[in-house]
C-alpha cells in the first residue's frame, strides 16, 4: 500500500490507518478504515504575538480540507470501486484516539498528540472502505525524564498526576462569561489573549521545527489583536471580519474580555 502512503508523504503529511470501528463516533455506511494524517502548522512567534498559533492562522479547514480532498480524488482515480471521504472537522471519528491508536502520535505529559512532525499539527482523515493497513511507529517519548511542560505551564494545569483542564489557559481564554480574579491574573501573567502554546514550545519534540509548509501569504497570519481593533464593532461585524479565524465563533465578548484584562495592566 505504498502507493496510498505516497499520496500523503509527497505533500509532507505523515499517515497511518486504524479500523473505523475502533474510533468511530457515529456510523458511516460501508466505511471500514480511517487514514489519519496531521498537517504541521508551526511558525516562529511574531513580535507582540498574543494569539496562539492555531488562532493566528486562517481557518485550517480551508487549506487542509483542499489537500485532503485532492488526495481523496487521487485515491478515487486509483481505486474507482471504493469510497474516500475527507474530513477536517465534524468527523465521525474520534481524531485524537485515531492518531494514538494508529501509531501516528503518542500522548505527551502535555496532554497533546505528539507526531513525528511535533505537536503543532492539525489532525484530519480520509474514511474508506478500501482494505488498507498503513502501520506507523509512534514517536518514543521520554516524558518521565523530561517534565519541561509541567515546569513551564503558567497556571498549574499540568501535573505529574494528569491534566487539570479547568486551569489550562487554552480553556480559560475560550470560556464564556465572567472570570474569577485568579483566572484573570493567569491571563495577565501569560500575556496571551487566546490560547496558550507554552507546553508545546518547550517540548523537545518541537525543537528545531521548520516553519510549516502551509502555503499562506505572510499577511494572512494575524499574530495580535488589541482592544482598539475591536472598537465600535458589533458582535455581528466582529464575526464577519474575523470569520476565518478560530476565535470568531465565540463572538466578540470573550475576546474583548481577555483583551481588557491584558490591557488594563498595560495602561495602569
Ligand atoms: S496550554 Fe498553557 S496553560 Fe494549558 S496546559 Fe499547556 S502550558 Fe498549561
Ligand atoms: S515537554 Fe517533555 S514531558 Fe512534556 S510532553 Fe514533551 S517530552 Fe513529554
Amino acid at each position: 500500500m505504498d502507493i496510498v502512503r505516497d499520496l500523503f508523504t509527497r505533500r509532507g503529511l505523515p499517515v497511518a490507518s486504524v479500523p473505523f470501528d475502533q474510533v468511530q463516533l457515529r456510523p458511516v455506511d460501508g466505511v471500514t478504515t480511517v487514514l489519519i494524517t496531521a498537517l504541521p502548522y508551526y511558525f516562529p512567534l511574531r513580535e507582540g504575538q498574543n494569539l496562539a498559533r492555531f488562532a493566528a492562522l486562517p481557518d485550517y479547514h480551508r487549506y487542509f480540507g483542499d489537500q485532503l480532498r485532492e488526495i481523496a480524488a487521487e485515491l478515487s482515480a486509483l481505486y474507482p470501486q471504493n469510497t474516500f471521504l475527507a474530513y477536517t472537522d465534524n468527523s465521525p471519528t474520534d481524531e485524537q484516539k485515531a492518531a494514538l491508536r494508529s501509531g501516528l502520535a503518542a500522548k505527551g505529559k502535555n496532554n497533546l498528540c505528539i507526531t513525528e512532525k511535533g505537536s503543532f499539527v492539525f489532525l484530519g482523515e480520509i474514511l474508506t472502505d478500501l482494505a488498507v493497513s498503513l502501520t506507523a511507529e509512534p514517536p518514543r517519548l521520554n516524558c518521565d525524564a523530561c517534565g519541561r511542560c509541567i515546569a513551564a505551564c503558567p497556571n498549574g494545569a499540568l501535573t505529574e498526576e494528569g491534566f487539570r483542564y479547568e486551569r489550562c489557559l487554552a480553556y480559560i481564554t475560550q470560556k464564556k462569561g465572567e472570570l474569577t480574579e485568579e483566572e484573570a491574573e493567569a491571563i495577565r501573567k501569560n500575556r496571551m489573549a487566546w490560547g496558550c502554546d507554552r507546553c508545546s514550545e518547550v517540548c523537545p519534540h518541537n525543537a528545531g521545527l521548520p516553519a510549516a509548509p502551509i502555503a499562506l501569504p505572510p499577511n494572512e497570519i494575524l499574530p495580535r489583536l488589541t482592544l482598539q481593533d475591536l472598537e465600535g464593532l458589533s458582535d455581528r461585524k466582529f464575526r464577519e471580519i474575523y470569520r476565518d479565524r478560530a476565535f470568531a465563533w465565540r463572538g466578540k465578548a470573550t475576546m474583548q474580555r481577555n483583551l481588557m484584562i491584558l490591557e488594563e495592566k498595560e495602561h495602569g
